[in-house]
Order: structure tokens, then sequence, then C-alpha cells
């Protein structure tokens, strides 16, 4: 049985499917569609989700985080600089840190 996955493959698949989801336009449910798939893709390779995607899943909902769509996001000068997107959906805050370029 061949159980070596192509990790490079896997991850350009997540990514794709990623970006198709929050690229999406109105259609939020295609995007929630899609996000679940990556994310389901995800975890059954155990390739992760390269981090700067993974900020457009809420933490809450595992739902897409899609700017002025599904979620507003902020950036919030107090205590470390960060942002924080607010999902539409389930209330979630999702901050991230800023870095210093
Ligand atoms: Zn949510």
């Amino acid at each position: 049985m061949r159980k070596r996955i192509n990790r490079k493959r896997v991850l350009r698949e997540i990514v794709s499917t990623m970006e198709s989801a929050l690229s999406g336009g109105q259609r939020t449910d295609e995007a929630q569609r899609r996000v679940e798939l990556a994310r389901r893709l995800s975890m059954k390779s155990r390739v992760r989700i390269p981090r700067n995607l993974k900020h457009f899943v809420c933490h809450g909902c595992k739902g897409a985080l899609i700017p002025g769509v599904t979620a507003t996001f902020r950036i919030r000068p107090r205590r470390e600089t960060h942002t924080a997107a607010t999902c539409l959906r389930c209330g979630h805050i999702n901050r991230r840190p800023l870095r210093k370029a």
C-alpha cells in the first residue's frame, strides 16, 4: 500500500482552494464549501494551511472570513498592534498580531 502523499501537490491544492474561496465575490455558500474542503484536505493529509491563509478561517465556526462580506477586519493599536477580524456568522473575534516590517 502506498501511503506517501505528495505534500507539495496537496499544499498547492489547499492554497488554490482557499484562494478561490476568498476571491469568490458574494457567493458565500460556495466560499464556505471550499474552505471546508481545504480544511478537510489539510487534516487528512496533515499538511498545514499556510498562516497567511489560515487567518481567513474563523477560529469559532471554521467559516470563511471574507473581508466586508462574512467578516470585518480592523487594525487595532491597543497593546500589541493586531488585526481583529470579527466573524459575522458567529461573532468570534479572530486576533492576530501585526509584525513590524
Ligand atoms: Zn465564526
